[in-house]
């Protein structure tokens, strides 16, 4: 039997032979959707890690069985699998946390068409996930009022008519859950739009689902005439695997600037050798570390919380460790700022 590192280093044998569309998608529908299920294949007790059905309802637990292979069998301080746990603390309400913590919606000139920041726009193109991942900044974000094609076709009609938005964003829920044919349709009606010059793909399913880049995906990220940017959502060092790796590196080859943004999780990812760890092996996938957020204090996450003075810290520590360019941003959203407010 394989250990932990061994398949964290070879996951799924079949990453050797062509991808197949097939493959991500049956993997998608197959994710665990009972914590039950997970915590009996991790060998552990719901009852000692306070799992809490009521948090599951709140917000519903989902899980890829690829992800769930990393987390440490008997370890119920798995950094893997607390993001993804539902569990009692986040049913108390804290002063501060609500339910859209970083303006999303009043940063909508029309529903999916969010607009924060100059010369950039960003399109929610759907609302599924293959992960849920507790900490969510949208878990409450009102989906089925921004999903759908005739919002897609009035958002990309608002997007021809303002001459300044020079980047397009696709984000969710996760856009890589979408069919490849359906986002290069979508890719070729933006880069249709003649002053938009950047595409960027903001995704967790590289890291939770690496099946997921498929050469067709390869070839509309790449072909389009847009400079294409895709940036990958890692929180620790134990999800990037080498099949990460191998399903980047076409990618990278094909010119796709790869970018990881992260956020600091108590619990999680709050430690020095763990952030050091981090930005090292996304080095080593060819991804730069770009941001490290700070918890958007959405309802329901406040026991992920890192205090500014303790995360100052540890980026300290970061500086000291690494090269500039392995450090990210430390930043924070806040509703209506001009960019991301940098903390350290
Ligand atoms: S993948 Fe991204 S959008 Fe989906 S639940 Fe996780 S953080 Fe939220």
């Amino acid at each position: 039997m394989q250990s932990l590192d061994q398949r964290r280093a070879c996951m799924i044998p079949r990453s050797a032979h062509k991808l197949e569309s097939a493959d991500w998608q049956i993997a998608l529908r197959d994710a665990y959707t009972q914590p039950a299920e997970l915590l009996a294949l991790l060998g552990l007790e719901a009852a000692a890690l306070g799992l809490s059905d009521a948090a599951a309802r709140s917000f519903a637990f989902r899980v890829p069985r690829a992800y769930a292979a990393l987390m440490q069998h008997g370890d119920p301080h798995d950094p893997l699998l607390r993001q993804v746990l539902p569990v009692a603390a986040e049913l108390r309400q804290t002063r501060g946390y609500v339910s859209d913590p970083v303006g999303d919606l009043a940063a909508q000139p029309q529903p999916g068409l969010l607009h924060k920041y100059q010369g950039r726009a960003l399109l929610v193109v759907t609302g599924a996930c293959a992960i849920h991942c507790r900490y969510c900044f949208r878990r409450e974000f009102p989906y089925g009022e921004a999903v759908g094609s005739a919002r897609l076709d009035a958002a990309l009609l608002a997007l021809a008519a303002a001459p300044d938005i020079e980047e397009v964003i696709l984000s969710g829920g996760d856009p890589l859950t979408l069919r490849d044919e359906r986002l290069a349709n979508l890719v070729a009606r933006v880069a249709a739009l003649p002053q938009v010059r950047r595409l960027r793909v903001h995704s967790r399913l590289a890291v939770t689902l690496p099946s997921r880049i498929t050469p067709a995906l390869i070839r509309w990220l790449s072909s389009t005439r847009l400079a294409p940017v895709l940036v990958v959502h890692a929180n620790h060092a134990h999800e990037l695997t080498a099949e990460f790796a191998r399903a980047l590196a076409p990618l990278r080859a094909a010119g796709v600037t790869l970018l990881n943004q992260s956020v600091l999780l108590r619990g999680v990812n709050d430690s020095p050798e763990v952030l050091v760890a981090l930005s090292r092996r996304l080095h080593d996938c060819g991804v730069l570390p770009y941001y490290l957020h700070a918890l958007d204090r959405v309802r329901g996450t406040a026991h992920f919380a890192v205090s500014t003075r303790r995360a100052r810290l540890l980026l300290h520590a970061l500086r000291q460790a690494l090269p500039g360019y392995l450090v990210p941003r430390f930043v924070r959203e806040i509703p209506g700022a001009a960019f991301k407010v940098p903390l350290g």
